[in-house]
């Protein structure tokens, strides 16, 4: 005997209403080849924000923005005491941006608020929409700043004093816009925090995958090295006997690649830059500066692979007779999203009859902040030929549709565990 059926097991979004309202926003800051520019904190912005406002107004939504300018629209629940389950991403974008990155996960929320209001359900807990400030760093660097400020990463006055190039500060450009708010990002609480995202990858579209579950934010680790050997004329000194730091950056070079090959399939490692001095043709090489930037889901892997990296460093070193220096100048440890709100994210996709696998996400969200300070997952849909951060970035009405689909039974979910948690039902 299966389980007595609920009523909002049959809850359906709007494919059609959602892809209006995808290309309702794109035409603010909509590009000439289709693409959206919509930096942060612009005229373009604003428009897209009121816009958003009176969409969530209409449904009786409460709004409110803080002082990082982070709109909150909360549909109430049986419990207002309870802390929502938050349900949002940006509206931001790049400045060749597309329709989706961003926009997809603001507007999926907005079609899971419609379908409750719609079919006049009434969560347990509330649920709110949130649109999060700069997640993209494009005008004001570094990205994510709302999401940083409130998973108490980044200190309030310190991001109000980022300037863009023109010298504007993000604290005026947020008053210039009508959207500094009163309430101080980081006092609100949340129960969840879901996020629809384009993949931004090709892995979805390549195994014919609905949707993916995005299970954590892989970390990454950045190295600075310099080899130092000796200059001398190419043509008067003999091959014994060299100290050429060139070599010692290719023998380096090729071990950060075989490093990433021997931890597969996750593994990710690159040299992007690198300088030799003093470059010239008839000098040998007296010293190289390069870059290595390491990528994995798990800590004790990334421990490895920078083990193996000081090893390739030392030896190259030694069998060349030069000297070396390598730096760790940056961490992000990896984050691992929470298990019952990753379980939430497929039981849901199960619901709904979706293809579905487990992913880790390549790049950062503000989702990855947010997991610091709430129970957070994200899912993911495919994109064409796995572009984004470009104006032909695509998913089709019925790929958009499945991620907002997903999300407002994820949030169904959810309640059900929170309203159990409070003893209800
Ligand atoms: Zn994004």
């Amino acid at each position: 005997m299966g389980a007595p059926e609920n009523p909002s097991h049959n809850l359906r979004v709007s494919a059609e209403r959602l892809w209006g309202n995808l290309m309702q926003a794109a035409t603010m800051g909509g590009t000439a080849k289709g693409g959206v520019c919509r930096l942060t904190l612009t005229e373009e912005d604003r428009q897209a924000r009121d816009w958003l406002a009176k969409q969530a107004t209409a449904l009786g939504c409460a709004m409110s923005v803080d002082d990082m300018g982070v709109m909150y629209a909360r549909q109430r629940g049986q419990r207002n005491d309870v802390p929502p389950i938050a349900i949002g991403s940006h509206l931001d974008s790049q400045p060749t941006g597309g329709k989706f990155d961003g926009a997809l996960g603001v507007l999926a929320a907005l079609e899971v608020l419609q379908t409750l209001h719609a079919a006049g359900y009434e969560t347990f807990a509330p649920v709110e929409l949130v649109n999060w400030t700069n997640e993209e760093g494009s005008r004001f660097a570094p990205a994510l700043t709302a999401s940083g400020v409130f998973a108490r990463v980044f200190e309030h006055d310190w991001a109000l004093a980022r300037a863009d190039r023109s010298g504007i500060r993000f604290g005026e450009a947020l008053e210039k816009i009508g959207y500094r708010g009163s309430e101080r990002c980081g006092t609100r609480k949340f129960s969840a925090h879901f996020e629809v995202h384009i993949e931004q990858g090709p892995v979805l579209e390549r195994e014919g995958k609905d949707i993916g579950v995005v299970t954590g934010v892989q970390g990454t680790r950045w190295f600075e090295c310099t080899m130092t050997g000796a200059e001398a004329h190419t043509g008067s000194t003999p091959m014994q006997g060299r100290r050429n730091a060139l070599i010692g950056a290719a023998r380096v070079i090729e071990a950060v690649d075989a490093i990433a090959r021997a931890h597969p399939p996750l593994a990710i490692a690159t040299v992007g830059l690198l300088e030799v001095r003093p470059n010239s043709r008839n000098v040998i090489p007296g010293e190289t500066f390069f870059t290595i930037d390491m990528r994995h889901p798990r800590d004790d892997v990334l421990d490895a692979m920078e083990h193996k990296l000081g090893d390739a460093v030392a030896d190259a070193a030694s069998a060349l007779g030069l000297s070396a220096a390598l730096t760790k100048i940056w961490t992000q440890p990896p984050v691992v999203f929470d298990p019952d709100c990753v379980e939430c994210v497929r039981r849901a996709a199960a619901r709904c009859g979706y293809s579905m696998r487990d992913i880790v996400s390549g790049a950062q969200h503000d989702s990855a902040y947010v997991a610091r300070v709430a129970p957070t997952s994200m899912i993911f849909v495919p994109c064409r030929d796995g572009i984004s951060h470009n104006e032909a970035e695509f998913s089709s009405q019925e790929q958009c549709a499945r991620g907002a689909q997903v999300l407002l039974h994820a949030v169904l979910e959810f309640d059900r565990l929170l309203a159990h948690r409070h003893g209800q039902k």
